[in-house]
């Protein structure tokens, strides 16, 4: 399944619309996806939407008609939560940005939750992976994730490489034109 080259950002800017994208990335997902309850599309044999649709255990922290916060059954420390959408979404790209500043906010949220619970907290780390690669559930989730002081929790990636000026300035040209071809700067005002 190639979701990639959906993601894939054109090498002419303009090529393709924003809604193709969305369009290109939605028919994708179709084909993995199966209906699921309350209209919502599901994929088969996903844990979280077994769960959403009350089909699997869960200790549940918060839920609302959207979102369900739960602890995980493989604590990276004692009080890891996971945020989910209840709707089955594979990446942040194939998500309207409301929902995902949605999500944020009921991550916000449980992050001071558990801040002020009593577990053993000093910090939080949040961490929320997109797409296929080496990710055991396809279904966006949210890492809310405790921290103190040697709690012994890595993420085993090699932070040893010191790119150049050049090349970090190459990179984020790369990045920033594939936003502004996404956003343009008037679409990207926030209003608060
Ligand atoms: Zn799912």
């Amino acid at each position: 399944m190639r979701i990639r080259a959906a993601l894939e950002v054109p090498t002419e800017a303009g090529k393709v619309t924003r809604s193709t994208l969305r369009s290109n990335i939605s028919s994708i997902a179709a084909k993995i996806q199966a209906p699921g309850p309350y209209g919502w599309t599901t994929m088969k044999n996903c844990i979280f939407c077994k769960i959403v649709a009350g089909k699997g255990p869960a200790s549940v922290v918060y839920e609302d008609k959207t979102i369900m916060a739960l602890m995980t059954i493989a604590p990276a420390n004692p009080g890891h939560v996971l945020v989910i959408t209840k709707k089955h979404f594979l990446a942040l790209a194939s998500m309207e940005e409301k929902m995902g500043m949605y999500l944020f906010k009921i991550t916000t949220r449980v992050a001071d939750a558990i801040r002020k619970s009593g577990l053993r907290c000093e910090g939080i780390n949040l961490f929320l992976a997109d797409g296929e690669p080496q990710q055991e559930i396809l279904h966006l989730h949210m890492h809310v994730i405790p921290r103190f002081q040697r709690d012994g929790f890595r993420i085993p990636a090699d932070h040893g490489s010191r790119p150049s000026r050049e090349e970090l300035d190459k990179t984020a040209d790369e990045i920033r034109r594939a936003y502004q071809w996404l956003w343009k700067p008037e679409e990207h005002v926030a209003k608060v």
